[in-house]
């Protein structure tokens, strides 16, 4: 058997377990079918001593697996910022496995490393975030928040005459991270892998809408005022979608020196749509951002994106030369911009699935995530004892089921009972969250194939839910 035969013995039958699996979304229960006990007596044989024909290996890990997977690429996903895989990018992912390139430098995978300088410039574009700030893409928004704070770290310490690279962080002026109490948990692992600690953070309450406000910001700032300081600021918080009003503190950050930093895992996708830009307005004038590509562009995992307005920052933190390695003076070595160092071509998919969207594409798919997530929880809160806690101004929302005369506990229980049957129903797949005390079901849409049926059915699912629980 010559390699040819090798591979096409297994490639043309894995095609058609991707179809099946793809063209069965629609009708498919969401959730997974098995749970835990059932997946491990089915996976967890002895470790073979002899190695099995490729193609029997690959039907038995679909036969195994595929009850326990979450149909979260379909349309009726809505649980947490999830996105599916447009057709172009899933193709591409396939093509990067395909020639398994080592995407750390141009000498080693020349085609990986311009296609990720083309990527980084239209990501820039689309994001509209200055064309000069450098870039790297990396696993997902928590790399990305590593990656930009790590240039953050090098930047304001530097700005003290400490060399952060050289000597670390022992002895090094203690910096701080001054940011609302609802960011995402991937801040504080980023600040605990970079050595900055949880109480290096300065938490301030956000306001009733969600925002951060000047006034406190001001205060914050000014106490302590000589520290190097980082401003984390967030666009598009995971519960409720709301974004810090960037054109008014980025200026009090910039005249305490201060580093800007923004989360925009989801949210900054916002300003790739006229509609929603205006939420983003001034996001621009922060020094970094975090995003993912896996969220609402659409790409398969894994697929997160940094931006550093100072680019000598950012190649200081990452930049490598080792004698055995051949660097390209011309073009770009990811290598000098991104943690990883040998790691996969996740520009192939990424450039793919911007180049079959289009930016008219990408803009016409947030606003109508954005649509749908406001129909499911307007539509929802006409049902009686349905609250809608939350209006999406963006593609979160929050929901509540309310127990008649009840407590808040009284609903809070419900709610997660009502959540649960919508999963156990196979129609549509939420969770529960915990915002201001109470427990809401999130309403999360960022899936491209989200439609209006879609829409419709889990509506219809979520009253007969409400329905089922109240005779129950
Ligand atoms: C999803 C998310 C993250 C983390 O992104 P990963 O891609 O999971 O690493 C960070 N911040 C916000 C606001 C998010 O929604």
């Amino acid at each position: 058997m010559n390699d040819d035969s090798r591979f096409a013995s297994v490639l043309p039958g894995t095609l058609q377990h991707a179809l099946e699996y793809l063209e069965g979304l629609p009708e498919a229960p969401v959730g997974a079918r098995v749970g835990l006990d059932e997946l491990r007596t089915r996976l967890n044989r002895p470790l073979p001593k002899e190695g099995a024909e490729a193609k029997r290996v690959i039907d038995a890990l679909v036969r195994d697996c595929r009850d326990g997977l979450t149909d979260s690429p379909g349309g009726r996903f809505f649980a947490w910022v999830i996105g599916g895989s447009v057709p172009a990018a899933l193709a591409a992912d396939w093509l990067t496995s395909t020639w398994d390139q080592n995407a750390g430098m141009f000498t080693v995978a020349p085609a990986a490393a311009v296609v990720e300088e083309v990527v980084g410039a239209w990501l820039l574009t689309l994001l509209r975030l200055p064309a000069s700030a450098s870039f790297a893409l990396v696993t997902g928004c928590q790399m990305a928040h590593v990656t930009c704070l790590a240039a953050a770290r090098n930047g304001v310490l530097a700005q003290q005459g400490w060399d952060v690279e050289e000597k670390g962080l022992m002895g090094a002026p203690p910096i701080r991270v001054i940011t609302g109490d609802q960011r995402h948990g991937t801040i504080e692992r980023a600040m605990r892998i970079l050595g900055l600690g949880r109480s290096a953070i300065v938490d301030i309450p956000v306001a009733e809408d969600g925002q951060l406000k000047p006034e406190p910001l001001k205060e914050a700032l000014s106490s302590n005022s000589g520290l190097p300081t980082i401003l984390l600021l967030q666009a598009g918080d995971i519960n409720t979608g709301s974004f810090d009003p960037f054109l008014e503190l980025i200026p009090i950050a910039k005249d305490h020196q201060a580093w800007v930093h923004v989360d925009g895992a989801f949210g900054l996708w916002a300003n790739a749509s006229p509609d929603y830009r205006q939420l983003c307005a001034g996001v621009e004038l922060a020094d970094s951002w975090a995003t993912d590509g896996h969220k609402w562009l659409n790409v398969p995992y894994d697929c997160g994106y940094a931006f550093v307005a100072d680019s000598e920052a950012h190649y200081r933190s990452f930049s490598h030369r080792a004698s055995y390695l051949n660097h390209s003076d011309e073009a770009r070595d990811q290598v000098d911009w991104n943690p990883e160092y040998s790691r996969r071509g996740r520009g192939f998919a990424s450039y793919a699935a911007i180049a079959s969207l289009g930016s008219d594409g990408i803009a016409d798919l947030v606003t109508r995530c954005c649509r749908f997530a406001k129909r499911i929880v307007v539509e929802a809160s006409q049902i009686p004892g349905v609250e809608a806690t939350w209006v999406p101004l963006l593609n979160q929302g929050l929901l509540r089921f309310l127990e008649p005369g009840g407590e808040a506990e009284d609903h809070d229980r419900r709610t997660e009972r009502v959540a649960q049957r919508i999963v156990d129903s196979g129609e549509a797949y939420f969770a529960c969250t915990s915002w201001r005390g109470m427990r809401c079901m999130r309403v999360s849409v960022c899936g491209w194939q989200t439609d209006d049926e879609a829409v419709t059915r889990t509506v219809a699912a979520i009253r007969s839910s409400l329905s089922t629980d109240e005779t129950s």
